[in-house]
């Protein structure tokens, strides 16, 4: 069975993500801050983490960062979720260690398609979810994002 760990602080957007992948068929489990999120994924081992870019304590971008130098972690997909909706913000998400973005409210169809591309793209050995850039670039962009946010 599928598994998917959601890390989102807000519990209603907790339930609703969990509704719809238990409707999906995936196993859900789920985390309410980053420290939770990066514990979570070290004792659960998902197939994709949904994470919320907000949250306190530790921000979506802090945890990516963290996930990313974890070689065993390298190529796990990490589908952000945030209420931005920015073209900017969008790019940095997806140059920051993230493999795609949904921006809130959520839209059940584009969830299913992002989730469908993601998890058929880590069964491909010929495709690498990770985006392709150079660790040094990841690094350096990662460096100058900052631990918490808004949302
Ligand atoms: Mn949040």
């Amino acid at each position: 069975m599928t598994k998917i760990l959601i890390a989102e602080d807000n519990p209603t957007n907790r339930e609703l993500f969990r509704e719809l992948l238990e409707a999906r068929g995936y196993d859900v489990t789920e985390a309410c801050d980053g420290p939770e999120a990066l514990q979570m994924v070290e004792q659960t081992q998902p197939d994709l983490l949904l994470l919320d870019i907000g949250m306190p304590v530790l921000g979506g971008f802090a945890v990516v960062r963290a996930i990313r130098e974890k070689p065993r972690l390298a190529t796990l997909p990490v589908l952000a979720v945030t209420a931005y909706a920015m073209k900017r913000d969008r790019e940095r998400i997806l140059s920051s260690g993230f493999n795609g973005y949904l921006s809130k409210p959520i839209n059940a169809k584009l969830l299913a398609e992002e989730l469908d591309r993601l998890l058929s793209k880590r069964d491909d050995p010929k495709a690498s979810p990770t985006p392709s850039q150079t660790e040094s670039k990841l690094k350096k962009q990662a460096a100058s994002a900052p631990g918490n946010d808004r949302n």
